[in-house]
């Protein structure tokens, strides 16, 4: 049987790490503090912000919540943006994607100020690990990247794979893992021969957003497999991109959907929110 990467208890280690963290920053007199912007009411978005307010208050980093309406207009977004850039005691800013169809997004997240870009979205941030400077990395591969190294699985030199190329998982996990010394392949939805392509990877990530797709014709025998998929399947259970019971009894190591990669997105969060704290 593979390994199962435990990513409920990895993430709650670094939640625990980063509580001692934040006692010691607040034994400064440095305190840590997240300004999280909702507009709108979608349901998902709710629960997606409550849970990282739930995280702050475990971690003891202090949050600031601003729930607008969802006919907020552009400038009124812009306007809160800078107000909370300019304030000194907050730390990150948070604004909960995807926001109502009229406000432009990428406007918006070029507003945040970079020092501040705890989702690590600003094109500042995006080009900072594209040339290997310090910079705030996007939460879902940066906790993907703590699942291999705290599981003991060796990046340097393995042929990784990653399946997806969007802006907040596909492509800063490639540049990721090629930080990491891995040999890095980039699949989409153009690629031609996927099953061949994603059978080379010692590393499988598959970001593409399509139930159980990735059935074991894709995966070398002995690979590691990691999961960003999360749907609801037609009994409202959860269920990844890869076909776990398929591909879990071909590779070496997997992570579930639920308990694998989910749980890291809001663990690597509020470590950049720690860390927006201590450099401040
Ligand atoms: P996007 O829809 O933005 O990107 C999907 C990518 O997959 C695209 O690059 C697309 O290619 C590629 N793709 C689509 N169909 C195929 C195909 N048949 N063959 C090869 N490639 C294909 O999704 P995200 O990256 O935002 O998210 C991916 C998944 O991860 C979703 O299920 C999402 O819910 C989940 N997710 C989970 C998170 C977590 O915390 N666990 C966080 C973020 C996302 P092309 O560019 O050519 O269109």
């Amino acid at each position: 049987m593979p390994q199962i990467i435990d990513g409920k208890a990895i993430s709650a280690t670094i939640k625990d790490e980063l509580k001692i963290k934040v006692e010691e920053l607040s034994a400064k007199g440095i305190k840590v503090c997240l300004a999280v912007i909702q507009v709108g009411n979608d349901p998902a978005s709710s629960v997606y912000v409550g849970n990282k307010k739930k995280a702050c208050a475990y971690i003891g980093i202090d949050s600031l919540a601003y729930e607008l309406p969802e006919e907020t207009t552009q400038e009124e977004l812009l306007k809160l943006i800078k107000e909370l850039n300019d304030k000194e005691e907050v730390n990150g800013i948070l604004v909960q994607l995807p926001l109502p169809k009229h406000i432009d997004e990428d406007e918006i997240i070029r507003a945040i100020d970079p020092k501040k870009d705890v989702d690590g979205f600003h094109p500042q941030s995006v080009g900072a690990l594209c040339i290997g400077q310090p910079g705030f990395v996007s939460c879902t591969p940066a906790g993907i990247i703590q699942l291999l190294k705290r599981s003991d699985i060796e990046i340097a030199g393995k042929e990784c794979v990653v399946i997806g190329r969007s802006n907040i998982v596909g492509k800063p996990m490639a540049l990721l893992l090629l930080r990491e010394n891995g040999t890095v392949t980039v699949a989409h939805s153009k690629t031609k021969n996927l099953k061949e392509t994603a059978k080379r990877a010692d590393i499988l990530v598959v970001a593409v957003g399509k139930p159980k797709m990735i059935t074991r014709e894709y995966v070398k025998e002995g690979a590691v497999v990691i999961d960003v998929g999360i749907h609801r399947n037609e009994s409202n259970k959860l269920c990844g991109d890869v076909d776990y019971d398929d591909v879990a009894p071909v590779c070496s190591a997997i992570t579930p959907v639920p308990g694998g990669v989910g749980p890291m997105t809001i663990a690597m969060l509020m470590h950049n929110c720690v860390e927006a704290g201590d450099i401040r």
